[in-house]
């Protein structure tokens, strides 16, 4: 999955009534931390290459993505969120662990089998929701959009937020179509070539800047925007 991960963030933006205990910058960033995780992997050569099983793509995401390491994953997202806050107690650290173990979830719904139980496990797990590609966008997007209304709802502030957070949703789309919904209408078409596309050092940076300036322009409007008490 890439923008519905996006979808859960907004999980705790209402729960401190009044307050925000998990901002929703925050939320962004641990819903992708598993593939900022996998960012670094990649840069590494750990992780990233594309392999080719029956016609299709399949990623090699042993350590960033693999239930076992998933689990340690939203355990050090938590504590990472613990000790830049510890005012958020251990509400928060449920709350951001979740958010991380949420981009988990969500990839077994859309991926093809490439999600090891464990690294080296040979069982793999995803239930390919990408093989229909049009449908997996209108999840993915439908995720999105389901969690901004929700946002909009539980907060308030001027209407230059709202229009600057639904250019963001378009913003967000257009990456989904590029990055996953193109490929995805190759794959099933017979025309898609693993080699195209960046990998290693490219692929981890473009990752890393496309996470960041989702964080930081969702930080951006959320300035201008305060919880409903
Ligand atoms: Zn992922």
């Amino acid at each position: 999955m890439f923008m519905g991960h996006y979808g859960p963030a907004v999980w705790d933006t209402q729960r401190g009534k009044g307050h925000v205990l998990v901002p929703l910058w925050v939320g962004f960033l641990a819903v992708q931390f598993m593939d900022i995780i996998f960012a670094f992997f990649a840069m590494a050569g750990l992780e990233g290459g594309v392999r080719m099983v029956n016609d299709a793509p399949l990623f090699t995401i042993p350590y960033s993505h693999s239930l076992v390491t998933s689990l340690g994953w939203a355990l050090l997202g938590g504590l990472l969120f613990k000790l830049f806050r510890p005012t958020a107690g251990a509400k928060g650290f449920w709350v951001v662990s979740g958010l991380v173990f949420s981009h988990w979830v969500l990839d077994l719904l859309v991926h093809r089998p490439d999600l090891p139980l464990w690294p080296g496990s040979s069982v793999e797990l995803g239930l390919g929701f990408w093989n229909w590609p049009v449908l997996a966008f209108a999840l993915e997007m439908g995720l999105l959009a389901a969690a901004f209304i929700y946002w909009l709802k539980v907060t308030t502030g001027p209407k230059a937020s709202v229009i600057g957070l639904w250019a963001l949703f378009i913003f967000m789309g257009a990456l989904q179509f590029l990055v996953i919904l193109a490929p995805g209408l190759q794959v099933k078409n017979g025309t898609f070539d693993p080699n195209v596309g960046s990998t290693g050092v490219a692929l981890g940076v473009s990752m890393l800047v496309i996470y960041a300036l989702l964080a930081g322009s969702i930080a951006w409007i959320e300035k201008y925007r305060a919880p409903k008490l």
